[in-house]
């Protein structure tokens, strides 16, 4: 059992001490220490135009490899970090990284590559959160048009107030905004009717059985329509398989990322796949 790799590790670990209390004070204190030690990475997943089948950019995702336990999912340690107070200091290094990433690579490769990055709903609503987004931009150099910052729809409507100052700052300073994980929120339609978003991330769940599911593939093209009818820019996560590339393309779907054509690598691997291989031409 405690053989298994990755992440099935840390349930093991968690379902044989029975004591979630004990189990995520450790965890907390650990992570602590990861986010000290940089033991975390930042990982990205390229994002392609569906009809160019050029690389546009990156997601950066965050990654943990405990020395003990193995790879510890986001899905597991982000909300630790929320909850314990440690997602400021993470989200921030992670967009300092990326950012600095992102810089390193526009000017070896390309210049019109740009960076996604998630945002935590802590993050968001700091009040000085759009000074330490232009406070990393001005510190890595990078181009605010560059970067992208994902929320998601209950992010944004935690305070609606807040939130259209937020994206109307960030909106003036150059950053776009995409909605993250879009239809899977209660109110995915009042976040586009009251905020002004650049780009809609339509949820992998919508996206798994496309193309054989009738209503999951009618809720896509809908979205797809809205995205247009509001001039947002569109793309599907969690693309998995040829039928389903076949159907976001018979819909027009603007953008895609997903495992069909990489999995999230580190700098390393992701520059030497998707950046030296072609420098004109990428394909996915
Ligand atoms: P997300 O922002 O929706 O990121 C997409 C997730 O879907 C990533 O999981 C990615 O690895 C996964 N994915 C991409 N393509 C496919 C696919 O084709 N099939 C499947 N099954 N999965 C796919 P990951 O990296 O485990 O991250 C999970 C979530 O953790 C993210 O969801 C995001 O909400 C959060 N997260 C990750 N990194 C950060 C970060 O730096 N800051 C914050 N605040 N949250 C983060
Ligand atoms: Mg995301
Ligand atoms: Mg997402
Ligand atoms: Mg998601």
């Amino acid at each position: 059992k405690a053989k298994q790799a990755g992440k099935n590790r840390f349930q093991f670990y968690n379902s044989e001490f029975c004591d979630l209390m004990v189990e995520k004070r450790a965890l907390v204190g650990e992570l602590r220490k990861a986010i000290a030690d940089e033991e975390l990475v930042v990982f990205y997943q390229p994002l392609f135009d569906l009809k160019s089948k050029k690389l546009i950019g990156a997601e950066a995702l965050v990654r943990w490899f405990h020395a003990d336990r193995g790879a510890i999912a986001p899905s597991v340690f982000i909300p630790v970090a929320e909850e314990y107070g440690l997602i400021d200091q993470l989200g921030h290094w992670v967009l300092k990284t990326a950012c600095r990433q992102l810089v390193a690579w526009q000017s070896r490769y390309k210049p019109e590559l740009v960076m996604s990055v998630n945002v935590s709903y802590q993050q968001f609503g700091r009040y000085d959160f759009v000074e330490s987004v232009s406070g990393v931009l001005q510190g890595t150099r990078l181009a605010p048009q560059s970067l992208h910052l994902e929320i998601t729809e209950s992010t944004a409507l935690i305070d609606l107030t807040h939130t259209k100052a937020v994206l109307r700052q960030l909106q003036s300073i150059g950053v776009s905004i995409a909605m993250d994980d879009f239809g899977t929120g209660y109110s995915s339609l009042s976040c586009v009717k009251d905020l002004s978003i650049d780009k809609l991330k339509i949820d992998r769940s919508f996206i798994t059985n496309i193309s054989t599911d009738e209503r999951d593939a009618a809720i896509v093209k809908t979205i797809i329509a809205l995205s247009r009818n509001l001039h947002m820019k569109v793309l599907a996560e969690g693309v998995e398989t040829p039928e389903q590339l076949a159907k976001l393309a018979e819909f027009e779907c603007d953008e895609i990322q997903g495992f069909l054509f990489s999995r999230p690598l580190d700098a390393e691997q992701f520059e030497a796949q998707f950046l030296q291989r072609n420098m004109n031409e990428e394909e996915c």
